[in-house]
Formats: structure tokens, C-alpha cells, sequence
């Protein structure tokens, strides 16, 4: 038997989430078989566990969207037993049994190795919100911003995916501006490597079609009128990385600043992300890190507080990550 958070469809078209022990013979099909030692809470695990926002496409559902653990059984050429992984996406958590449980069985082809640097806790602490911050930049750099390009800008600055880009970017040379919603965060976003904040109401007053042109390349998690506000404020030929819908699902914009500018908006979708891709990031990922930096932003929460620390998440009452111990 196993431990699991199992979220259920009521007869009246709503949903309890209740903590639950399940047989590893319940579990879904697939090749591999992972005792799951990490998880984490992610926006999408949050609206899931909320009933707020649409994630679910199965019922009933074990929530998580990400994992790392070690191979338990295996009968996929690639992974033997002991292995350590790590899972992002798929559908895992929506569509297929995720990873706030003690146990998840998958497809083969769906995990990574974990990469040496990283322990299993640590991969979970940068988690999707990581691994999506790493794709960002790593368009931002194959379509050839860098560091002398010009200074370059963060949304979300405090929240996981925006706390992870602006670690990686300063990093890697480049000049970053944190937006945030939360002002008394700067001293932690100083010392992850912003050099300038922005509060999130600046931004949004940003509501011209072409405003000044002040940022070579942005990592956006809001969506949008902050999207466009950055959209509006990017620098001839720079390029914009959009991953995410924190602040609206909208994109109140003009074409103005990609016909005026040469600007390039570029979609990030970790999700269904080609597996050369993966592997790359998280490479890059366990390489550039900064392990200290990254300790310092974590909070660990068991298993039994996933729900509340859901709320608290969507409720804006979270900075960084929030990583969930099950073994
Ligand atoms: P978090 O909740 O950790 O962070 C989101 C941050 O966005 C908040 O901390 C806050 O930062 C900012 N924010 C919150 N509300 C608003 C608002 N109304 N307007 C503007 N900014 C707001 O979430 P994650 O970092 O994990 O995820 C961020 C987004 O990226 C989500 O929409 C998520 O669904 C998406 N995502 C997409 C992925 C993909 O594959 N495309 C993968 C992973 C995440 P601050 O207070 O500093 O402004």
C-alpha cells in the first residue's frame, strides 16, 4: 500500500480532495514503477486541488505534475531499479496518476535521469517552475539575446518559475529587472541577482502600443496586460519568453512592437516539450544552479498539508518553492 492524494468528482459536479492508501496494483499502466520521494506544488497542482481552474481531464485523479524518486521496477530498456529521475508533464497529474503519492507508475520515455550534481529533493525544489524557467532562457539565448544585448526583465519575479529565471539569468551575465507584486521581496530577489526592481503597478501603467523601449529580452508569467505591457517595452529585434497566465489568460496588445520593433514572442510549453530539449535543460539546469541560493527559497510542507499550502499558493500568500516529502 501506498499513500496518495486523490482528488474525486461528486454527484453534484464538484470535487473532494481526500488523503488516501491505494495498492500499487491500482496504479495506471506504464513500464516503470517509482517510489516517489519529492513532489512539489506548482500553479496548475494548486488550481487542480483548488477546483479553481479546469486541469483535470480524468477522475478520479492523483494531482502532481512532477516527481523525482528512484526506480522501483522497470521493463523499459533505458531505466533499472535504483535509477533516481525526475518526472515534468505529460498529462501526469491531469490526465494520468501523478505524483503526490508515495508511488507513480509511467511510460519509460516520460523520465529523465537525474542529473548527477542534483539530489532528488533538490530537482523537486527547482521542479516544472525550474525546468520551465531554464526553457526561457534557453530561447531567449537560441534566438540570440545576451548579456550585451541589453538588460532584460522577469513578471512574477517572487513565484517559482520568475525566482528560478532571474537566479539563472544573472548567472549567466545577464542584467536582470525583477517585476514584483510583492515590494518586501527585494531584498531576496537582490540577492538571488536582480539588479533592478520594478513594482508590478509600474508595469501595468505601461499600457501605450509602443511604450520606451527598455528591456533585450523578458521572461513573462503573467499573461495578460503585464505581457503586453513587456511586449510594449522591449527593445528593437528583442525577444519575449511567455510561459505563463498568473495575472490572466488575456493579451490586451498591439501588433506595434512586432512590426515597429522586429520583436519575437516566444511560446514556452513545458508540457509536451521534446525529450532532447528536456534533457538539455535539465543539464544546463544542475550546472548553472546555485544550490545555496536555491536551499534558501524552499519550503517543505508533508504530503498531509498539500491542500491548504494550495490555497495559500493561489492566494498569493507563497514566495518561491514549496517542495512536498513522501518518503
Ligand atoms: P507561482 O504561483 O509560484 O508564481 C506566480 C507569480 O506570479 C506570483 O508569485 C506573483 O509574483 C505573480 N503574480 C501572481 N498574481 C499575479 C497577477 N494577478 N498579475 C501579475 N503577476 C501575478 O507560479 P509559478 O511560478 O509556478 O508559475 C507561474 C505561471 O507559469 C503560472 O501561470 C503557471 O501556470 C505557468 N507555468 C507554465 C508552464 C508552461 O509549461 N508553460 C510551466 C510552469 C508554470 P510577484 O508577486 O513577484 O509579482
Amino acid at each position: 500500500m501506498f499513500k496518495a492524494v486523490l482528488i474525486e468528482k461528486t454527484d453534484a459536479g464538484g470535487q473532494v480532495v481526500r488523503q488516501c492508501s491505494l495498492a500499487e496494483d491500482q496504479l495506471p499502466p506504464g513500464d516503470v514503477t517509482v517510489r516517489v520521494e519529492w513532489s512539489t506544488l506548482n500553479y496548475k497542482d494548486a488550481l487542480a486541488l483548488t477546483g479553481r481552474g479546469p486541469i483535470l481531464r480524468a477522475w478520479p485523479m492523483i494531482p502532481g505534475v512532477d516527481f523525482a524518486g528512484t526506480v522501483e521496477h522497470s521493463s523499459h530498456p533505458g531505466l533499472v531499479a535504483g535509477q533516481s529521475v525526475v518526472l515534468n508533464g505529460w498529462g501526469v497529474g491531469e490526465r494520468h496518476w501523478g505524483g503526490l503519492a508515495e508511488r507513480a507508475r509511467v511510460p519509460g520515455e516520460w523520465l529523465i535521469p537525474l542529473p548527477a550534481a542534483l539530489s532528488t529533493r533538490q530537482a523537486m525544489a527547482l521542479g516544472t517552475a525550474g525546468y520551465t524557467a531554464m526553457l526561457c532562457v534557453r530561447a531567449l539565448v537560441k534566438q540570440g539575446v545576451t548579456p550585451k544585448s541589453g538588460p532584460v526583465v522577469v513578471t512574477g519575479a517572487s513565484g517559482g518559475v520568475g525566482s528560478v529565471a532571474v537566479m539563472l539569468l544573472s548567472r549567466l551575465g545577464y542584467q536582470v529587472t525583477a517585476v514584483t507584486g510583492h515590494p518586501e521581496e527585494e531584498p531576496t530577489l537582490r540577492d538571488l541577482g536582480a539588479s533592478d526592481i520594478l513594482p508590478r503597478q509600474a508595469l501595468l501603467q505601461l499600457t501605450r502600443p509602443l511604450e520606451k523601449a527598455r528591456w533585450a529580452g523578458a521572461v513573462d508569467v503573467a499573461g495578460g496586460a503585464m505581457l503586453a505591457a513587456v511586449c510594449a517595452s522591449i527593445q528593437l529585434q528583442g525577444v519575449v519568453t511567455a510561459c505563463g497566465l498568473a495575472g490572466g489568460m488575456e493579451f490586451p496588445a498591439t501588433v506595434a512592437p512586432f512590426i515597429l520593433r522586429g520583436v519575437t514572442l516566444v511560446g514556452i510549453d513545458s508540457v509536451q516539450c521534446p525529450r532532447e530539449e528536456r534533457l538539455a535543460a535539465w543539464q544546463q539546469l544542475s550546472e548553472l544552479i546555485d544550490l545555496e541560493k536555491l536551499d534558501g527559497i524552499v519550503k517543505e510542507i508533508p504530503l498531509s498539508d498539500v491542500q491548504k499550502a494550495a490555497s495559500d499558493l493561489l492566494d498569493g500568500h507563497i514566495r518561491g518553492r514549496v517542495v512536498v516529502r513522501l518518503d
